[in-house]
């Protein structure tokens, strides 16, 4: 049987080492809250279920269910770029991890926000995540030489970004026209000569009708602090091994407060949707072309989940520009910006061209022998 970690009275969830009183962190290498300072590593009890919550429901009355990600959560906003990332002492947000800038405003106790229903824990260590952004990085083409040495300070954090996900079914009605082919034959002349050829027509037919589909779990990042065609490239996330949310998840790591509302989420839940539910419509009006007029949905039961998923990001700077990177605390994927060097595509394009010259003078001497 496994001793329990003590409660810090003043500050509930620390989570101090049972055999030093240490803070104890979550440990991505082994999944568990672990003592930095004597090795003593205990699971994390996180067994609950995920629920899926009411979207109308929530809207209409769920604002009382508002709390904090933990009891002893600060949190601090960058002045800079708007974000705002909780953790928990002994952390501290010295920099931003978006924009790359010293922070200055002081902490506070964290606001009340929509609780997470669940947490994809780190499973990748933040060494691991450092090696691979900087092989990343040296296998990038025309990096400027100084950013290759720059970027190896281990600016890179953790941090739980906050997601919303969707469950819809959806039924639409929709117009449209389907087109079929044919062909026929058709007859020219050309230099004096009879000829011909097939030629592709279309019959267009008004068709309307109705198509159906559930949407699962469909993710949409709640941040606007980090580039979204690069987290976007971090998925797909394995959700099936979701947690139910613990504070001690976050021990040892941040956390950063959803930008994006709930329903503005759900709108852009919706965008995602139409795009599919086109699709359909498309397929369901069958023949070789399609053109829809109008589709009309309907959403029904739909519920919602908060969740945290585990990214490293970082920014630095470089020539005064900020160029972000991230990278899946699961997988060790790496995505992001990063500068050219002007200088070394300037030489590579030099080189080409003397070795286009240097050709075409032997070319040119060859025949000049000949
Ligand atoms: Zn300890
Ligand atoms: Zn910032």
């Amino acid at each position: 049987m496994q001793e329990a970690p003590k409660i810090d009275k003043e500050n509930i969830n620390r989570f101090l080492c049972p055999n030093c009183g240490a803070n104890m962190v979550f440990d991505a290498k082994l999944g568990k809250l672990a003592c930095p300072y004597c090795a003593h590593a205990q699971e994390i009890v996180a067994d609950g279920k995920v629920d899926e919550r009411d979207y109308y429901e929530f809207l209409q009355r769920g604002q009382q269910s508002l709390q904090p990600m933990a009891n002893n959560a600060m949190q601090v906003r960058c002045d800079s770029c708007g974000a705002i990332v909780n953790f928990t002492p002994p952390e501290t947000a010295t920099w931003c991890d978006f924009c790359g800038v010293k922070i200055v405003a002081q902490p506070k106790a964290a606001d009340p926000l929509i609780a997470p229903e669940g947490v994809l824990p780190f499973s990748v260590p933040q060494d691991q995540a450092i090696s691979g952004f900087n092989r990343w990085l040296s296998s990038r083409w025309f990096a400027p030489s100084a950013l290759k040495t720059m970027a190896s300070a281990d600016k890179l954090s953790s941090i739980y970004i906050p997601y919303w996900t969707y469950d819809a079914s959806t039924r639409s009605y929709y117009s449209g026209e389907r087109g079929d082919w044919y062909y026929e034959t058709e007859y020219y002349e050309e230099n004096g000569e009879q000829r011909s050829r097939e030629v592709r027509h279309t019959n267009w037919y008004s068709r309307s009708g109705q198509v159906g589909r559930f949407f699962d779990d469909v993710c949409i990042p709640a941040t606007t602090s980090l580039p979204e065609k690069y987290i976007q490239k971090l998925e797909p996330w394995d959700l099936q091994e979701l947690k139910s949310y613990e504070p001690a998840f976050l021990s040892g790591h941040k956390a950063q407060t959803y930008q994006i509302p709930l329903d503005e989420g759900f709108e852009r839940f919706k965008r995602i949707a139409e795009g599919v539910i086109y699709n359909d419509v498309r397929h369901d009006i069958g023949g070789d072309e399609q053109r829809v007029h109008n589709v009309q949905t309907e959403y029904g039961d739909i519920t919602f989940k908060h969740l945290l998923l585990p990214i490293y990001a970082g920014a630095y700077r470089f020539n005064n520009k900020v160029f972000q990177i991230v990278v899946n605390g699961r997988t060790g994927e790496v995505q992001g910006e990063r500068p050219y060097s002007w200088m070394k595509i300037g030489c590579l394009v030099f080189v080409i061209l003397a070795a286009i010259l240097f050709i075409v003078m032997i070319l040119a001497i060859i025949g000049a022998s000949k």
